[in-house]
């Protein structure tokens, strides 16, 4: 008698999981892997992302960090992950740049992944602990000439958005400085903020309460315009500095192999999400700016990565930096 009613369970239970399986995809909770720590710059913007985005699916998206120097292990978590919609990844320019600056890395942006769309372009800023004698610009850069002994520069490891723009900015000035590598910038801005390192280059998501409250010091804007929720923050362009301008932009990918209805599905959440005002207007409040639903697609994604890899290939050979 025990015996039949345990095979019964065990039928019933078959049955049930047959039954959740077939029910229409997505039928349980994503999960959103940011490669970079909790609190920073990716961290926001996939937050914002990952809640619009669970409303027209009807499941709750779960961010889950995979922080590491340079944001290379949340890549090659997704690429590993089953392709069956419940994992995604979201990233920004360094899907661009980590091939060309690591030799070992252990996937391929183009070739691993299902892109779903663009989000985003986001504009960095320069900014400063606040005990830097500076008070604008000008004496920013005559500060960090005379010190380049002395200073240290945040960033988020080789590949990450603040490492792309502080070797930008190296160049430009000519001036070599220490750079301390983090796991994110939101564990740098701790740093920054309570003065263990003198700079940094981070996008305005993550610099633009830190910069409105006045915790830290905002020299400089990375994009050929000003930003509006930024105004009185020139450009490097207006200050003379040339080539120094990066835009960061942000897609979301599925791994290579996720059935087309599931990533068709997920583009019409994300345009979904996009197309929400209040998504929009956080985005703005923080210096970004959400892309046209032309490009909230796949064709467009993999276009704008290809034409990103190309640009920065090249650039970075040429400054020879590597990571192994
Ligand atoms: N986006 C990174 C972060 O979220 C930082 C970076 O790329 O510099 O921390």
């Amino acid at each position: 008698m025990k015996r039949i009613s345990i095979l019964f369970a065990l039928v019933a239970l078959a049955a049930f999981a047959g039954a959740a399986a077939a029910q229409p995809y997505p039928n349980k909770n994503l999960s959103m892997i940011v490669p970079y720590a909790a609190g920073g710059p990716t961290d926001t913007v996939a937050r914002v992302t990952a809640q619009a985005m669970g409303k027209p699916l009807g499941q709750t998206i779960i961010v889950e960090n995979r922080p590491s120097a340079g944001g290379i292990l949340g890549p090659e978590q997704v690429k590993n992950a089953k392709p069956d919609g419940y994992t995604v990844l979201i990233h920004h320019i360094g899907m661009a740049t980590t091939p060309a600056l690591y030799r070992n890395l252990r996937f391929n942006p183009l070739t691993d992944f299902e892109p779903i769309g663009l989000i985003n372009d986001v504009p960095m800023t320069i900014i400063g602990k606040p005990q830097l004698p500076a008070k604008d610009f000008k004496e920013f850069l005559e500060y960090i000439k005379k010190n380049k002994d002395k200073v240290s520069y945040a960033n988020a490891g080789i590949g990450a958005a603040s490492h792309l723009c502080g070797m930008l900015f190296m160049s430009a000035i000519q001036t070599d400085f220490l750079t301390v590598p983090y796991k994110g910038t939101a564990p740098a801005m701790n740093d920054l903020l309570g003065g263990q390192v003198d700079f940094m280059c981070d996008q305005t998501t993550n610099t633009t309460s830190q910069i409105k409250s006045g915790k830290v010091k905002a020299f400089a804007v990375t994009s050929p315009k000003r930003v509006p929720s930024l105004p009185d923050i020139p450009t490097l362009q207006e200050l003379g500095i040339k080539n120094a301008d990066v835009g960061i932009w942000h897609g979301l990918y599925a791994p290579k192999g996720t059935p087309k209805p599931v990533i068709d599905r997920l583009v019409g959440a994300l345009q979904e999400a996009l197309k929400d005002e209040a998504v929009q207007k956080r985005f703005a409040d923080l210096g970004a700016t959400t892309v046209p639903v032309s490009q909230q697609n796949p064709a467009a994604l993999q276009k704008h990565l290809k034409a990103e890899i190309d640009k920065w290939g090249p650039l970075i050979k040429k400054a020879g930096v590597y990571a192994d």
